[in-house]
């Protein structure tokens, strides 16, 4: 067992990151900035972490033989991906620092654990029931009501392995569609609207936060993230709050984003913890002095956290699939726009491609017209 640091890493030192997909690549450009390297585990080549990365290893993320290679060449491990398997995460910390650790993965893999994790840590969720088997489909039901959206409990994002289902007949059908697998259900809320908050700590306990966004999907995908989110003072205050107190509840190193939905009242309650730089986060790296994916590499590297402060309103689109991609060259040009591509080879639909962000004077977003704001982007 390798001790923690207990200062920061040198400049010069290296970063390892599990996963080679857009979060890892933009947390490798922000710590080549702060003079670290980094050094990319991927199952693929070609990824877009591997393209910015000062050394990559293309490996399965069960090849004992090449984690152990790759725990050598680095001072610290970090992940860009919450479905590496735990058991990677467990053999590399083992030889050397994982931020965050397993327990941030293990809570954030599972929707059962996740669910009865924010519970603990304060977050209010709405009803919610687990399924084992089809046999646990009638309590469950008679807990969380209909509509119900039933998920798989592992290994879905962006709207796989879930079903909306307003009749009985509908969640048997969904339940042989989604099983083997083991289910979450969960009472369908009636949000307002989709906010989530980043919150980043250190290895030292500090935990500071940003400011929260309201988040827009298409075909179950972000679209679009504002940023201040229009919300009641109250709200955008307890997302935030509840964001750092995840943080903490996890012992988190790193950075992470809370989702929530927005009732009709103002309140709020927690959907999902993504353990990592989140995609609703990447209004940060033009609208504040330090981004999220900075933060995360101060935080892996054991140096102090920057503010958060937003010196711009910002609007952020998804860049997906072809459709998406084929908007680079208007937003390349277009004024006030930051356009971030991810240098993937290939536009395959609901491929998150790139992102821009388009920044506007503080107080822009609540004083006009949606129209003005998704204009050039
Ligand atoms: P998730 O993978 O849990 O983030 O769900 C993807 C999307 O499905 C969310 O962003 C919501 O738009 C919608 N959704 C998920 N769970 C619920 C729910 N319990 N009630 C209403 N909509 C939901």
């Amino acid at each position: 067992m390798t001790a923690a640091p207990t200062g920061p890493l040198p400049p010069g030192a290296t970063i390892g990151i599990l996963g080679g997909g857009q979060l890892g690549r933009m947390t490798a450009l922000a710590a080549a900035r702060l003079g670290y390297r980094c050094h990319v585990f991927s199952p693929s080549p070609g990824e877009p972490g591997t393209l910015v990365a000062a050394t990559s290893t293309i490996a399965p993320y069960e090849d004992a033989a090449a984690l152990d290679r790759f725990a050598e060449a680095v001072d610290v491990v970090t992940f860009e991906f919450e479905n590496v398997p735990a058991a990677t995460v467990e053999r590399l910390a083992a030889r050397r620092p994982c931020r965050p650790g397993i327990r941030a993965l293990s809570t954030c893999q599972d929707r059962l654990v996740e669910k009865a994790f924010l519970e603990r840590a304060g977050v209010p969720v709405g009803p919610w029931a687990a399924i084992h088997s089809a046999a646990d489909l009638p309590a469950a039901l008679a807990r969380v009501g209909l509509p119900a959206v039933l998920k798989t409990t592992r290994l879905g994002y962006d709207g796989r392995g879930q079903a909306i289902v307003r009749t009985a007949e509908e969640a048997e059908a969904a339940l042989a569609r989604l099983s083997p697998h083991p289910l979450i259900a969960e009472a369908f809320i009636p949000f307002v609207a989709e906010i989530s908050a980043v919150a980043a700590r250190g290895a030292d306990g500090t935990t500071v936060t940003y400011d929260a966004v309201e988040n827009r999907h298409a075909h179950h995908i972000l679209d679009l993230s504002f940023a201040p989110a229009r919300l009641p003072e109250g709200a955008a205050e307890a997302a935030r709050r509840h964001a750092a107190a995840v943080a903490g509840a996890l012992d988190l190193v790193g950075v992470l984003a809370v989702e929530f939905f927005l009732l009709p009242d103002g309140s709020l309650l927690g959907n999902e913890v993504a353990p990592r730089p989140h995609n609703s986060g990447h209004w940060t790296i033009d609208a504040c002095q330090a981004s999220q994916f900075d933060q995360h590499a101060r935080a892996v590297a054991g140096l102090p956290l920057a503010p958060t402060e937003r010196h711009a309103d910002a609007v952020m689109r998804n860049l997906v699939g072809p459709e998406g991609m084929a908007l680079w060259p208007a937003l390349a040009a277009a004024p006030g726009v930051s356009l971030h591509l991810y240098g993937k080879a290939e536009a395959r639909p609901g491929r998150k491609m790139g992102h821009a962000t388009r920044l506007f004077a503080r107080g822009t977003l609540s004083s006009s017209p949606e129209s003005i704001l998704l204009s050039h982007l």
